[in-house]
């Protein structure tokens, strides 16, 4: 362990009281962040342009993911289409972030768009687990967590989630991810995926750094329509588990990994023996989830990739032909191949004549399974249910599954995605995480139990 393997409360009580010579230690972490860079392309870019420390964060280190804007860095959403787009302002997230002495470490790899589960399809190199190269970080968020994972200093990750992309790599890279309610920070900025769905979230190592994270992104925007009016404030960490109520879903427990379903019961068993109890339930209507999210997420990644066409962001071309040729022509090398098999999909369901089918169907579906979870808590506090059904898996494992297997894997993070529902995953074994998800604006409810369950693993 080194001087600055410190939690973000522990650097930020030490930096306050003028024990850290930040410029020592900001050099120091910029070097580690090169350094394991260079081995795990775990970055998109790294911020040289140091700040003088101030305010609440006192220039803690803050990475953000490639696809939230970033006033004078580029902002390429992993995407070559993308390329050299330097946004002249900051996402609304960012712009706290820096009001609060956050410095901008850098911005971290990333799927193409947000699209992925193993961060396979980003434009700049693939980002390599730092427990085991031959793994994935997960995705879409790999970057992000993968540098909380390897570089061993105080920092938070600003992050994105449509349908898992925080979960999903905070429990395949044994860390911590926080996917807030839908609303509850502001999209402004962020380079939408699919808008009823993006949420902007943070990961960390520890629980209390990612409430400090919260407590400063959350809260309303005018400058987002869908942005809620919550008020921003401090969330507070409470650990008591006595009377805390877990519902258990069954059907979160079918075809998981042997790894996975153990290491999530006994922490289920490890929150009880501690004061909470907990119910078996069923959330029947989890099996139409994962075809309900595809439509919606691909139906509206088509129209918001209609934006991508050379002309305004990113990559330009020689004009040649008419507008339709050179379209086609920029959009042909720039976007990658998922992002085009996602366009053709959604492009397909949302066409005249289909649209009653497939998109307004599946809006049907996610009302359901909104109702379902909101008569789970009108009973219990929090659900505890595995992250992800594997551990994470090698990229060997990963080229052979078709795309529909590697949709399949998303199939226990797109439920409460679907729903906007708070979600937090916290690491229960190797590469395993524990997933609880909360009620509507119950943050403080899960950031409760997941600090209790990190207390006592
Ligand atoms: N893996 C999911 C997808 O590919 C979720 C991605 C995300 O949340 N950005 O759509």
């Amino acid at each position: 362990m080194h001087k600055y393997d410190l939690s973000v409360t522990e650097f930020l009580q030490q930096s306050h009281s003028g024990s850290i010579d930040y410029n020592d230690f900001i050099i120091n972490y910029l070097e580690a962040l090169k350094e394991f860079n260079k081995k795990l392309r775990l970055m998109q870019c790294v911020n040289e342009k140091t700040i003088l420390p101030s305010a609440e964060l006192y220039g803690l280190p803050v990475t953000v993911k490639d696809n939230i804007c970033t006033r004078g860095m580029q902002s390429s959403a992993g995407s070559k289409i993308l390329q050299g787009y330097v946004p002249p302002f900051d996402a609304t997230a960012v712009s706290r972030i820096k009001d609060a002495g956050g410095f901008v470490a850098g911005k971290t790899n990333m799927d193409e768009f947000g699209h992925g589960t193993f961060s396979v399809h980003s434009a700049y190199g693939i980002p390599k687990n730092p427990h085991d190269p031959e793994r994935t970080c997960g995705g879409s968020s790999g970057g992000a967590a993968g540098v909380v994972a390897a570089v061993p200093f105080p920092q938070i990750a600003l992050c994105e989630s449509t349908g898992g992309s925080i979960s999903c790599p905070a429990a395949f890279c044994n860390v911590t991810g926080l996917t807030p309610t839908y609303g509850l920070v502001s999209r402004y900025g962020l380079i939408d995926y699919a808008n009823s769905m993006d949420k902007i979230g943070v990961i960390a190592k520890r629980v209390d750094d990612i409430a400090l994270g919260l407590s400063i992104i959350a809260g309303h925007d005018k400058r987002d329509s869908t942005s809620l009016a919550v008020q921003p404030k401090q969330y507070r960490v409470s650990r008591d588990l006595k009377g805390v109520r877990i519902a258990v879903p069954k059907e979160y427990f079918e075809n998981l990994s042997p790894d996975v379903e153990k290491s999530v019961w006994d922490a289920i068993k490890l929150l009880e023996s501690n004061g909470a109890a907990y119910s078996e339930v069923s959330l029947p209507t989890t099996k139409y989830a994962l075809a309900a999210y595809y439509i919606i997420a691909t139906t509206e990644t088509s129209t918001n990739l209609s934006k991508m066409c050379g002309m305004r962001y990113g990559l330009h071309k020689e004009l040649e032909g008419n507008f339709n040729q050179y379209f086609s022509s920029v959009r042909s090398e720039g976007f990658g191949e998922e992002a085009k098999r996602r366009i053709i999909l959604g492009t397909f369901a949302r066409m005249s004549g289909y649209r009653e089918q497939y998109y307004m169907k599946a809006m049907r579906v996610r009302t359901l399974i909104t109702q379902d979870f909101k008569k789970i808590f009108s009973k219990h506090d929090v659900i505890a249910a595995p992250t992800m059904p594997t551990p994470a898996p090698k990229f060997s494992e990963i080229e052979k599954l078709t795309p529909l297997q590697n949709y399949q894997m998303d199939v226990l993070t797109v439920p409460p995605n679907l729903s906007g529902i708070p979600m937090i995953s916290v690491p229960c074994g190797h590469t395993v995480g524990l997933h609880l998800l909360g009620d509507h604006l119950q943050e403080e409810k899960i950031l409760g139990v997941a600090a209790a369950y990190e207390g006592l693993r």
